[in-house]
């Protein structure tokens, strides 16, 4: 599931489902993203789960895999060093485009 484009009543955004429930997680401080950290190797790419922290140990049970994780609250400050991009001018380009 991951990243889909929801319509909300403040118009189209994007949002982040579950990827063991299908559900929406509405609050970054209750889920994580998650990935198989078997290799260090630099440049490695790997795959990525979201999940509601409730969901992490069942959808370990059910794919076999322990999966490192971090939670949601920290990924957009990761996202936006990776993306080399100034938050404040990137929150009020948003603002311009539609009402947060
Ligand atoms: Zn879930």
């Amino acid at each position: 599931m991951g990243i889909r484009i929801e319509n909300t009543p403040h118009g189209a955004g994007p949002v982040i489902i579950c990827d063991y429930c299908g559900t929406r997680i509405h609050a970054a401080r209750d889920g994580n993203y998650e990935w198989a950290g078997l290799s260090t190797a630099l440049g490695e790419r790997m795959a990525v789960y979201f999940l509601h922290k409730w969901c992490s140990p069942a959808h370990e049970a059910q794919s076999g895999i322990v999966l490192d994780s971090m939670e949601l609250a920290v990924m957009l400050p990761y996202l936006a060093q990776n993306l080399r991009l100034d938050f404040d001018e990137a929150l009020c380009h948003a603002e311009t485009l539609s009402e947060l």
